[in-house]
């Protein structure tokens, strides 16, 4: 069958969740991968990388059991086999997801896909991996193609995939490194040097701006440099690598900081500077799609302005994240051919960040400074991890939550985590901030003890000065 409803041109987060919820509503659908069912998210993101980080994690347990109580003669690793744990976990989900398709009905394509001019939506013409073409016709295309690693080759920073590695090289890494460059601090960069940093290499990390993660709220930048500073990682912001010169079993950086440029060697160098949405060779001029810079232009609903076109997930610009892609995936494909009226558009407000390093980051929401901008009155709690049971019982007194309240109408505009587990905190504010509940339910609610979700009562409670364990 070449025929379909909605054709999804990528099987990442974005475009296999956007299939099987188009399954669900009945269309017939057909989804076009060239690489691999899953996306950069199951294959070569968010999900080896959290395996890589949970080798580093127990690692990191066993050379503290003693704090513990708990014996452990020697403290080490096997680093074959955390890379293959971290690969088998990818297979196993890609699979997966090869398993949904199947279950609703959906039929992939592998191939590389390419539009052209059609009647009721672009065609879609899919090489395969011996060069053959075949035409698919659909009412509905959706491009989820993503996004990769950016390289900026005129400024030296092109990976070479021996010695400058991009995200793909630094999750299956041969050898581990000795001294490690890491070039950017947003969650990608700090994610690989929290992990390598736990490992043993000797890490440095450089930032062009003033601070690490520089999405974050400052607070809680400022709070993480200082912990990573202490596990022995050395952080340089407002500094930049001009060029990097490979040799045979190094490579040399110059590195700009304050003014002076010196020449630092490394083992090797990780590129985490940015994300380049995939819009090449997908036909997109011909049929007159708005592309900025790198991401395609799309409304709050995904849709292009070309008849029967739509796009999301990194193709469509930040933040680049997973449920970000996924769920852009449901909005579109629920208001897919003008039904708009039950749907709600994207709000890039209430879409989580995380960063699993040592220690985890989190947040929703405007920052301290973003919110301050707006002009409003605001209340503001902050609550330590020091001042609750369960992150003391747990060895993890190290930590912040922070909450930011508009001060006239207690809305929840922010929340701000840093220390053990906020990942997976963060989605109750989340909830909050969905759910437009304002400070007083929060305060209401009753949080179970001794949980680390404690912490989120008394933050909020502190912004109205009622904190009860500080
Ligand atoms: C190292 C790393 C760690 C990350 N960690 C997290 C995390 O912890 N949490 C989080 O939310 N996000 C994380 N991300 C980001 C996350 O992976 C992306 O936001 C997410 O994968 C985007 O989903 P997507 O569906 O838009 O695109 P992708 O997952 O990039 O999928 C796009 C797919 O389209 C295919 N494709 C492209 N062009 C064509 C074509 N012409 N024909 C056919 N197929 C094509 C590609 O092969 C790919 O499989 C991480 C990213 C990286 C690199």
């Amino acid at each position: 069958m070449t025929n379909f409803d909605l054709i999804v041109i990528g099987s990442g987060p974005g475009g296999y969740v956007a299939a099987i919820r188009a399954g669900q509503l009945g269309m017939k659908v057909a989804i076009v991968e060239r690489e691999a069912l899953g996306g950069i998210c199951l294959n070569w993101g968010c999900i080896p990388t959290k395996a890589l980080l949970r080798s580093a994690e127990v690692l990191h347990l066993t050379k503290t059991a003693e704090s513990y109580g708990v014996k452990v003669d020697k403290a080490g690793f096997d680093l074959p086999a955390v890379v293959k744990r971290s690969r088998g976990i990818a297979a196993q989900l890609s699979g997966g997801v090869k398993h949904l398709m199947k279950k609703n009905k959906i039929t992939v394509v592998m191939g590389t896909a390419r539009l052209e001019k059609g009647a009721a939506a672009p065609t879609v013409m899919v090489k395969d991996a011996k060069g053959k073409d075949t035409k698919y016709t659909a009412k509905h295309v959706l491009l989820a193609t993503g996004a990769r690693a950016r390289a900026i080759p005129q400024a030296g920073l092109e990976p070479d995939g021996k010695l400058i590695w991009t995200y793909r090289e630094a999750l299956v890494p041969d050898v581990m490194p000795k001294r490690l460059l890491v070039i950017g601090s947003g969650a990608i960069g700090i994610e690989f040097a929290s992990f390598y940093n736990e490992l043993g290499s000797d890490v440095t990390v450089v930032e062009a701006l003033d601070r690490i993660l520089p999405a974050e709220d400052e607070e809680i930048s400022a709070f993480a440099r200082k912990d990573f500073e202490k596990q022995g990682l050395t952080i340089h912001t407002g500094a930049q690598v001009k060029g990097l010169k490979p040799g045979k079993t190094t490579v040399s950086a110059e590195i700009t900081l304050g003014g002076k440029t010196e020449t630092q060697t490394f083992d090797r160098v990780i590129l985490a500077i940015g994300i380049v949405g995939n819009v090449e060779d997908l036909g997109l001029e011909t049929l007159g799609v708005k592309v900025d810079r790198t991401h395609v232009v799309v409304d709050g609903f995904g849709r292009t302005g070309v008849k029967g076109l739509y796009a999301i997930g990194d193709l469509t610009g930040g933040p680049w994240l997973a449920h970000k892609a996924s769920h852009e995936g449901v909005i579109c494909v629920e208001a897919m051919g003008g039904k708009t009226e039950d749907a709600h558009p994207f709000d890039p407000w209430n879409v989580p960040g995380c960063t699993y390093s040592h220690p985890q980051v989190a947040s929703v929401g405007l920052t301290e400074a973003k919110a301050k901008a707006t002009g409003r009155k605001l209340k503001i709690g902050k609550f330590p991890f020091l001042g609750n049971g369960k992150a003391i019982a747990l060895g993890a007194g190290d930590g912040l939550v922070k909450t930011i309240f508009d001060a006239e109408t207690g809305e929840l505009l922010g929340a701000h985590m840093i220390g053990a587990e906020v990942t997976e905190l963060i989605q109750g504010y989340v909830i909050a901030r969905q759910g437009e509940l304002t400070e007083s339910e929060l305060m209401e609610t009753i949080f179970p003890h001794p949980t680390l979700s404690e912490m989120m009562h008394e933050s909020v409670l502190a912004a109205y000065g009622k904190v009860l364990h500080m």
